[in-house]
């Protein structure tokens, strides 16, 4: 069966390249009827925090990429590593190395020197018939892989194709630190043989460990699995994304009211496509998704796509849902949702206009409390003339019946019978109810605020 896993590093938020290759991850191991796994790489301890594990399990929570196993964490699998490195000892697929960091040192200038790439010269490799130095006291030893050395490292890479590297570009890579702690590539090959990981798709900035990983992997006789290096995302500027210029975590964009489906969807179209599809659902994109059409050059982030992506989820969003999702931005603007009309209904109406829930919010403010109209709209709309009009008018809205139709017909009749076009008094009313000239069809908007609001707020404008 087809694993997958998402194996994020815990050191920030979640970051939206780490959704894609989630996103990805998972939606293969669906596809193939399969399992996604989910994994914390914790054992950096300088720069992991509980934090950041909390805002990445908030994240995929958010995002709904569900898991079926995990979260493992690393650091709770100390002791498989070090049983791993053990045998690899026993059986001298790795041994110890005593160089200190001047013997290091030393190489690295020599090889520069010879104009070469500086390399560790196995010095503590055994070999046959080979003399190894003799065992400094009081030092520490690392564990070094013993890497092949001849031959290449070929892959045949699911995103990106044929990948072939010399064994003589690679040292014997340390996996484990003098303190005895593994290093990060031995975890994550122990970690994808363990959990039986079948296709490895990851961001291509691990794409020079594969070669090293898939060598561990030979020399512990596990089985290979597939890898699939997906290519960086770039900012609208073609750069790198950086969390000081970009908006990268999940968090902004949730906080920016993206729905996360449509942020799922973005990011599905961002390196890779089906035909001209851009407007999906995640069953969707499941029943499409192929490596084979993941583009291996980077993809740019376009903000527009992204908003234009995401009205087309708003709009097809049911709307208590919506409201759901909205109630917490009018909360911030300091508006009681339990007062007034239903927020749903007002969702329905307003909905269409915007491309995201901050605006969303926004525009329905006023439907929530009484906001005076600001002075350059008062003095247009709501000068002696206009408030004359409107006094004229409440006399009839006292009486009308509340309801759309209704409204509507009083309008009407009214500009009929003031020999006035319809803004005279269409503007007038919602400068004064509404404190703005943007909104929907005024008839609607005062059916929805209900007889005693409206009736209220004209009073507070005319007295
Ligand atoms: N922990 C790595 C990262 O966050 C991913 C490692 C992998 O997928 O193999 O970049």
């Amino acid at each position: 069966t087809v694993r997958t896993r998402f194996a994020p590093s815990p050191t920030g938020l979640l970051h939206i390249g780490g959704v894609r290759t989630a996103l990805f991850s998972w939606a293969y191991a669906r596809k193939q009827q399969g399992v996604f796994v989910l994994r914390i790489e914790d054992t950096d301890l300088e720069r992991s925090t509980p934090e950041s594990v909390q805002a990445i399990l908030d994240g995929m929570h958010w995002v709904g990429l569900g898991y079926d196993e995990g979260p493992f964490y690393q650091m709770q699998r100390m002791d498989r590593y070090k049983a791993v490195l053990k045998d690899m000892l026993v059986t001298g697929t790795a041994y110890h190395c005593y160089c200190s960091r001047e013997e290091l040192d030393q190489m690295r200038a020599e090889a520069e020197a010879r104009g070469e790439k500086p390399r560790y010269d196995r010095r503590w490799r055994p070999e046959r018939g080979k003399q190894l130095p003799e065992i400094p006291a009081g030092v520490a030893p690392v564990i070094r892989f013993r890497n092949p050395i001849d031959g290449v490292v070929a892959w045949d890479d699911a995103v990106k194709g044929r990948i072939e590297i010399g064994n003589a570009e690679l040292d014997d890579l340390i996996i484990a630190r003098p303190d005895g702690t593994p290093t990060y590539n031995f975890c994550v090959v122990v970690d994808d043989w363990d959990m039986g990981i079948s296709h490895v798709i990851r961001g291509d900035d691990h794409v020079n460990n594969t070669p090293r990983q898939i060598n561990i992997l030979a020399a512990l006789g596990a089985p290979l699995p597939i890898y699939g290096h997906l290519p960086m995302i770039l900012n609208a500027d073609g750069q790198k994304m950086s969390k000081r210029r970009d908006a990268v975590s999940v968090v902004d964009y949730s906080e920016q009211g993206i729905l996360p489906e449509a942020l799922l969807n973005y990011l599905a179209r961002l390196g890779w496509g089906h035909g001209d599809e851009e407007f999906f659902t995640l069953e969707q994109f499941v029943e499409w998704f192929d490596l084979k059409n993941v583009s291996p050059s980077p993809s740019r982030f376009d903000r527009d796509k992204m908003l234009w992506i995401n009205q087309q989820h708003m709009k097809a969003a049911d709307n208590a849902r919506l409201a759901e999702l909205t109630r917490p931005f009018l909360t911030k603007l300091g508006c009681d949702t339990e007062q007034g009309p239903a927020l749903p209904a007002v969702i329905a109406m307003l909905k269409e206009r915007v491309s995201n829930l901050v605006d969303l919010a926004a525009q329905a403010g006023y439907f929530y409390r009484h906001e005076a109209a600001p002075a350059e709209l008062a003095a247009q709309h709501l000068n002696e003339e206009g408030r004359a009009r409107l006094a004229r008018f409440r006399a009839i809205l006292a009486q009308t019946e509340w309801e759309t139709a209704a409204l509507s017909a009083a309008i009407k009749t009214f500009v009929a019978a003031e020999g006035v076009k319809m803004p005279l008094i269409a503007m007038p009313l919602r400068a004064a109810v509404c404190g703005t000239t943007q909104t929907p069809s005024i008839d609607q908007v005062l059916a929805l605020l209900g007889q005693q609001e409206v009736l209220k707020r004209l009073d507070a404008v005319l007295n």
